[in-house]
């Protein structure tokens, strides 16, 4: 079994506290690699490490072009490795080869071209808008890298998160820690060997494999660290934001989403009822913005829910390795426990069993449940007021679109949501009116490197992706440049001298 080490400042290195453990395979329950346990005096050393490649300005003084010619050299590495990655992170997470061979590892590669390409053509200098003291003084911005930035990702999409919080960091010319979660912590440790030697100055990229109390909590309170960018559950990010306040660090966040798919009367079914499916059991449902709330008319109810009885049939549960199976099991035991437990839940308050409802009966082994749906859901509900995180869809009845749109927005999350209609204009009206950070119109989940992902309300802070994302890897300073270079026209040192 391969024993794998923490990245540290240039160097694979073993914990201080030389603590392994295996990494499981949840499709199999059976053990696929080692890996150290790092404490808190590993992150300090990852954290040191990665202020003094700050401080250098070997990075982050670095010509931006430069920079991307070497992060470039990092994405050649990950091409050439493509297959075998997508074996490891569908092996460590669950997820099926379909979706890590097809999806995770080649859009997560593309998403880190597409971060760096856009990172060289983000302006270092703004002008002001308009010219404050005609030829007194010269004002412009200049943006600059923000300093050590902790990434600390969840166990979901484990590749593709990694990449969201090492890219638009590095071509920004920060230095970054990179805390993976402790069930899919591979794909980060093979990401951090394809950068190992490709010119990255020690100490600009490190990857530390620990848990949350410990390497999380120490990220976050380090005075060495200005950002900490989180992906993760919201009670999480409840508690990184007050641990960053203690050093008022700069705090960015994506946490869950219980997000609405609203189908409109008009909709395309053969798209809107595969798009339900596609928006809720992707992943087993165990993505941040699954549409876990649909919806639905009461004018086309019947036929949504005789298609949808017949769609759902087509997903196949099985051996993830196998490039015919759609649906792999939850990450863990706990997980699995969890979701099973939100669905006694939506039985016990009422809600009506459509299909589903447990663990596959053919899978003797791995933490797989049924696709899930209930409805005639209230969405005053549990299961439509929770974040789930596995495979099941609550379907709510509504009479008319003002009724389904307050509903969509009775939510504390924000993150995503969709529409399914012909009529593309209305559909952009609802979407304006749904107070979430992304919204699909036919269509769900397809989230692009040059657009903005976050969310609105307790699903988060700030945004990934795009040029918004960028800006979050950034500083800005104002540069005030005096022209009058005469003592008696600086009237203003007047103020207190008086001569
Ligand atoms: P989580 O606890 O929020 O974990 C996300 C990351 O935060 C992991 O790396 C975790 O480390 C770390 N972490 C946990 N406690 C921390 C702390 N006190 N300080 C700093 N970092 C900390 O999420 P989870 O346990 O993986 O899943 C629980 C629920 O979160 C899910 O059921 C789901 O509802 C939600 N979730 C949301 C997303 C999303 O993208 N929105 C993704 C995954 C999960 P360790 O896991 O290594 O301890
Ligand atoms: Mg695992």
């Amino acid at each position: 079994m391969k024993a794998y080490q923490l990245y540290i400042d240039g160097k694979f290195v073993d914990s201080e506290s030389g603590e392994c453990r295996p990494t499981i395979n949840p499709a199999t329950e059976e053990p696929i690699a080692m890996v150290p346990v790092a404490t808190a005096g590993d992150t300090r050393r990852a954290i040191e490490a990665a202020r003094r490649s700050f401080d250098s300005r070997a990075w982050s003084g670095m010509d931006v072009r430069e920079r991307a010619k070497i992060l470039m050299r990092i994405v050649e590495k990950l091409k050439d490795r493509q297959d075998e990655l997508a074996q490891i992170e569908s092996a460590d997470s669950g997820a099926t080869i379909r979706k890590t061979s097809m999806m995770d590892i080649p859009i997560g590669i593309e998403h880190f071209k597409a971060l760096v390409e856009l990172g060289e053509r983000v302006p270092s200098y703004e002008p002001l808008p308009w010219i404050d003291m005609p030829a007194v003084s010269w004002n412009f911005v200049h943006r600059e890298p923000i300093g050590v930035c902790a990434g600390i990702i969840p166990w979901n999409f484990p590749f593709m998160m990694a990449v969201w919080k090492i890219a638009p960091a590095l071509i920004m010319g920060n230095s970054v820690v990179l805390k993976p979660a402790t069930d899919t912590p591979l794909s980060a440790l093979e990401l951090a060997a394809a950068a190992a030697d490709c010119g990255l100055p020690p100490g600009v990229l490190n990857v530390v494999i620990g848990s949350g109390s410990v390497v999380g909590e120490e990220l976050c309170t380090n005075p060495l660290v200005d950002k900490v960018a989180l992906t993760g559950s919201t009670e999480t990010g409840r508690r990184v934001m007050k641990l960053a306040a203690e050093t008022v660090k700069k705090v960015t966040l994506e946490l869950g989403g219980k997000s609405p798919t609203i189908i409109c009367d008009d909709a395309d079914l053969s798209i809107a009822v595969d798009g339900a499916l596609f928006g809720t059991f992707f992943h087993a449902g165990q993505v941040c913005e699954s549409g876990t709330r649909c919806f639905v008319p009461a004018l086309i109810y019947d036929e949504f829910m005789g298609r949808i009885r017949e769609r759902v049939t087509h997903i196949r549960i099985g051996d993830t390795a196998d490039y015919e199976t759609t649906m792999g099991p939850v990450v863990s035991k706990a997980q699995l426990a969890r979701v099973l437990g939100y669905i006694e839940t939506g039985r016990q308050e009422g809600a009506r069993l459509v299909c589903g409802g447990g663990r596959p009966s053919e899978m003797k082994k791995g933490w797989f449940v049924q696709p899930t749906i209930f409805e005639e859901v209230s969405n005053g509900a549990t299961i439509a007021r929770e974040e789930i995180f596995g495979p099941v869809l609550s379907v709510i009845r509504y009479q008319n679109l003002d009724e389904a749109i307050a509903m969509a927005n009775d939510s504390m999350y924000g993150l995503g949501g969709a529409v399914f209609s012909k009529d593309i204009p209305k559909a952009i009206a609802i979407a304006k009116r749904i107070r979430t950070g992304t919204v699909w119109i036919n269509d769900f989940h397809l989230l692009n490197a040059l657009a903005p992902f976050g969310g609105y309300k307790q699903s988060g802070v700030g945004r990934e992706l795009g040029p918004h994302g960028l800006l979050e890897y950034t500083q800005v300073k104002h540069i005030h440049v005096d022209l009058a270079l005469e003592r008696s026209k600086k009237f203003w040192y007047d103020y207190i001298l008086n001569d």
